[in-house]
């Protein structure tokens, strides 16, 4: 009873107040699947506001899985440029190539078939199925997690677990609009069940809410700790051109440009480098310029006068501008 009661709330309060999406529009039902599978990854660690430019430009010119399984690399990284953690983009290729060759250009619409894709976990997953196939699938990202949270008040550690919190969503119990309902839920969590200062004079849950009641809104998160790692990293200059090479040796952005570095011991004398949080590490280097004496293998001089017309992940354009001011 509380449950259907929850869940209708939820969905009126949406249906009055939710954000026009590019994703959201009608669409048909290979678009609806073309363009969650879209949203979804690029959603995945990025907030819906960088997203929508990034949505826009991409379905423009790559407007389908039979497009995005042919396009070649290098120009598919661009309409990435800025957005991060590439191997989404990468895997998302892969996807496309499985379900042109595989499903004639659909998503399968189990969720065993979905989890097999390339980038597509427990969570892309759920919310494939609840946002495309209007399955009773509730996706646990960070805004219905918390949402959960606040609903019960939950504080311990062993009750904000991720098995735990999967146990406690049935509190939101499902609806035949199941795909609205999972994007209501996110959007609720996102607007008005905020991280900081959440609106609860908005809100149409105080009643079912426990940390209202306890006045109690602190959000405890379960943190997994960075690694410090330390790199000393190479600068190769001729005039205006720098040397970069493709990265085939270290697991963050992969094949993607960057200047040579290695990985080197702790370095004690910290303020001398420069800091930089990739994944799940805050990286200290140590930059120290070169004379060019032997040939690299994979690399390529970089004109540092027209950088634009380069794919460069953010890192490499992070220390070209640190150069520049240096
Ligand atoms: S009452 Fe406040 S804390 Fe509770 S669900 Fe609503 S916005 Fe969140």
């Amino acid at each position: 009873m509380i449950k259907s009661i929850l869940t209708k709330k939820i969905l009126y309060w949406y249906d009055n107040n939710k954000r026009s999406l590019p994703w959201r529009k009608k669409l048909t039902q290979i678009k609806r699947e073309y363009y969650t599978l879209v949203s979804e990854f690029m959603l995945q660690q990025t907030q819906v506001v960088t997203v929508i430019p990034y949505f826009n430009n991409f379905i423009k010119d790559i407007p389908n899985i039979s497009s995005l399984a042919k396009i070649n690399e290098h120009k598919l990284l661009k309409y990435w440029e800025g957005l991060g953690y590439y191997s989404r983009v990468r895997n998302l290729k892969k996807t496309a190539q499985i379900l042109e060759k595989d499903f004639k250009g659909r998503l399968p619409s189990t969720i065993e078939e979905l989890k097999l894709l390339p980038g597509i976990g427990e969570y892309t997953a759920n919310a494939i199925m609840a946002i495309s196939f209007n399955k009773p699938f509730i996706p646990l990202d960070g805004n219905i997690e918390r949402v959960i949270k606040r609903l019960l008040n939950l504080k311990l550690i062993s009750e904000i677990s991720k098995e735990n919190l999967s146990r406690k969503k049935k509190i939101l119990g499902t609806s035949v609009r199941a795909s609205d309902y999972a994007q209501a839920l996110m959007e609720f969590g996102a607007l008005i069940c905020r991280p900081k200062n959440p609106l609860c004079s908005q809100c149409p849950l105080t009643k079912n809410c426990k940390s209202f009641k306890n006045n109690d809104f602190e959000i405890i998160k379960v943190r997994k700790k960075r690694i410090d790692k330390f790199y000393l990293l190479n600068v190769y200059k001729k005039d205006n051109k720098f040397l970069l090479i493709k990265n085939t040796k270290f697991s963050f952005l992969k094949n993607l440009k960057m200047f040579p570095m290695d990985e080197i011991p702790k370095h004690n004398n910290v303020k001398k480098t420069l800091n930089f949080k990739i994944s799940n590490m805050n990286m200290n280097i140590i930059i120290q310029f070169i004379k060019i004496k032997v040939s690299i293998p994979n690399s390529s001089w970089i004109d540092g006068t027209k950088l634009d017309s380069y794919t460069l992940p953010t890192f490499t354009k992070k220390i070209f501008s640190h150069l520049k001011k240096n």
